[in-house]
């Protein structure tokens, strides 16, 4: 079982900052912002290249908490970040979006 669904399922402990029937927010164990914040579904879906009708609901239901998780954090100005295979920098192979925020935002790609 991937590292993600083991902290959905409460086998590696996380610092949770939301959960319902479809996701789990928890803090990253590496930050890189004052806010940095791994959003999940909590259906395994690899990466985004696995987004389909069937399970595209998971990925709609976060976007539609990601701003009141930030909120939640005290930020309303934040950067989602989803790495998407290897080459990318995806290291857990279950689909994920970064929220990071908290500060001014330095270097960007885009
Ligand atoms: P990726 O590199 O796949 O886009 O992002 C994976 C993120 O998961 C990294 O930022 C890494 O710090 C975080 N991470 C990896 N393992 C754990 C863990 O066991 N607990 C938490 N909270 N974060 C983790
Ligand atoms: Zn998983």
């Amino acid at each position: 079982m991937c590292v993600f669904c083991e902290i959905i399922k409460g086998n590696i402990p996380s610092t949770k900052v939301y959960e319902d029937d479809m996701m789990v927010a928890f803090k990253d164990l590496n930050p890189v912002a004052p806010v940095h914040i791994l959003a999940v579904p909590k259906e395994h879906i690899e990466c985004a290249n696995d987004i389909n009708a069937d399970n595209s609901k998971y990925v709609a239901h976060i976007f539609e908490k990601l701003g009141e998780i930030a909120s939640s954090q005290g930020i309303s100005s934040y950067r989602i970040i989803n790495n998407c295979g290897a080459d990318a920098g995806q290291s857990v192979m279950h689909l994920h979006f970064h929220l990071i925020g908290g500060t001014e935002m330095g270097e960007k790609l885009i």
